[in-house]
């Protein structure tokens, strides 16, 4: 096996031991970024000075006896809206080309205060907004699985990377659904925590009440290693919550006896592939055998979830996005006067989803609609998060299918955005509640991999380790790679 296939906690144990030095861990990496990256195109920046530098820092720190902590030495990647001191941070956007932030997100700060090493910064759709990574202004990023496939999105490329061993984890963000949607398209396992547990100080907003950035990662225990170093409260972020971070591997247990499961009967009603349902049912019976009870159970709001959601998100998001006039940072047009210099850089700058997004959330929030679009949609999404409220009064976790279809082809719903919007409909219910949910491979659907969403109580992350532990320990899809044999031999060729 190749030390690029093993999982954090695996290269953890190699550096600790001396086996490999994290300069090695990174070279090969970087190698396996120049072979498989040509094809898959899941990084807009490669790092590899910088990235070897930090290596051979660290491999200093290591040969003098210091305290390494569970994440030094690994080399990670981050999607590109999480801004990096000196390192572009584009957002796949032209409005943000150039840009070249002056501070780090707090997670950036967080990853190098645990010794990581940044490869780079990965692809995703144009200010996050999409399902399939295909809105990228910059590169096409291919699903390893199948490369006629999109990887998901919006965080297409923080998936592929983990999955293709491109990095050992990486970081996505989730405004409805964006990390754990491509981690069930790519088979790897994807967490969004709840909102207020990781800081989004130095994420780019999209929709601030809805963004939360989570952690991509081979395994569950990766998964809680990596959130035990960038969750908690942060003075930078007002919106971040003070409360009293868990060692997140301490949930790690094989045994979910006696826990109760419900199952949401909305999420699998129209529009949910019949072979996606089997797989998911067949998740339930493993789960079942190892002893946990489950029931059917309803939310019955769950049909106005993608309309309000689309709502709300595009009024936060034509708000946020005000700031790129072309004036402070970013990209400008050149034009006769300033007020044909603020729309030739917008008309210009934005790509078609974006703008499409800017104007319906204008138009939400304007005079004489805002009572009838943004006001009932947040009305709406206080009935949705009752629905939790009450349904987890029974249940410890809510479980459904992360996606209603395993990964779609390329231009399949690219042309109907209201198709493209649909297929968020079992991701966006818990971002419009502000719950923490995980997506874990649970089998396979024509060669592809499905995802099995499991969703708990505000900051119960620790309960939804547990479970997607014990599954995990339980079932070989993790272990199951994708063949990348002719996309390596066209990358060294
Ligand atoms: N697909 C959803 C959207 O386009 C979610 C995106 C995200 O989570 N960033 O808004």
């Amino acid at each position: 096996m190749s030390v690029v296939e093993k999982s954090v906690s695996e290269l953890h144990e190699l550096l600790v031991h001396r086996d490999v030095s994290s300069t090695e861990l990174t070279k090969a990496y970087i190698d396996r970024i120049h072979s498989a990256d040509p094809d898959l195109q899941a990084y807009l920046t490669i790092l590899e000075d910088q990235a070897l530098a930090q290596a051979a820092e660290f491999d200093r720190k290591i040969a003098q006896g210091e305290d390494i902590g569970t994440l030094g030495g690994i080399p990670m990647a981050l999607k590109d809206n999480m801004c990096t001191e000196g390192v572009r941070t584009s957002c796949a956007s032209k409005m943000l080309d150039n840009f070249i932030p002056p501070y780090n997100a707090t997670v950036t700060d967080r990853l190098r205060a645990a010794g990581t090493i940044l490869l780079g910064k990965l692809n995703m759709d144009e200010f996050a907004m999409g399902s399939s990574t295909e809105n990228s202004n910059f590169a096409k990023t291919r699903n390893p699985w199948n490369l006629e496939c999109v990887p998901g999105g919006s965080s297409g490329g923080s998936a592929v990377s983990v999955a293709a061993d491109e990095a050992a984890f990486t970081l996505g963000s989730d405004t409805g659904g964006s990390i754990r949607q491509p981690a069930a398209f790519c088979g790897v396992v994807g967490m969004k925590p709840t909102y207020g547990a990781v800081s989004r100080f130095g994420l780019v907003a999209y929709a601030s009440s809805l963004d939360q950035i989570g952690p991509l990662t081979k395994t569950v225990r990766d998964n809680a290693l990596v959130m035990n170093a960038i969750a908690g409260h942060d003075l930078k972020d007002s919106t971040s919550v003070p409360y009293e971070k868990p060692d997140y591997t301490k949930f790690l247990v094989n045994d979910i006896k006696g826990l109760k499961i419900g199952i949401p009967r909305e999420y699998y009603g129209e529009g949910i592939d019949s072979d996606v349902a089997k797989g998911i049912q067949a998740g339930i019976q493993t789960l079942i055998d190892l002893g946990a009870e489950v029931e059917e159970c309803s939310l019955p709001h769950t049909e106005y979830a993608i309309p309000s959601y689309y709502l709300i998100a595009t009024a936060e998001a034509s708000s946020n996005l005000a700031r790129y006039d072309g004036v402070r940072y970013g990209y400008r047009a050149e034009a006769a006067d300033v007020l044909g210099m603020f729309k030739t850089t917008r008309a210009k700058g934005f790509g078609p989803e974006v703008k499409r997004r800017i104007m319906l959330g204008t138009y939400a929030l304007s005079s004489g609609y805002y009572d009838a679009y943004y006001l009932k949609a947040q009305k709406v999404r206080t009935l949705i998060k009752q629905d939790f409220d009450k349904a987890f009064e029974k249940y410890d976790v809510l479980l459904s299918p992360t996606a209603p279809t395993p990964a779609f082809k390329f231009g399949e719903k690219s042309a109907n955005p209201l198709a493209m919007y649909l297929s968020d409909v079992t991701t966006v219910p818990v971002n419009l509640a502000g719950i923490p949910a995980i997506s874990i491979p649970a089998g396979f659907v024509n060669g592809l991999p499905i995802g099995m969403q499991l969703m708990g109580k505000a900051f119960a992350e620790g309960t939804l380790y547990r479970i997607a532990y014990t599954f995990e320990q339980n079932t070989n899809y993790h272990t199951l790679k994708p063949n990348l044999g002719e996309v390596l031999a066209r990358g060294n060729r």
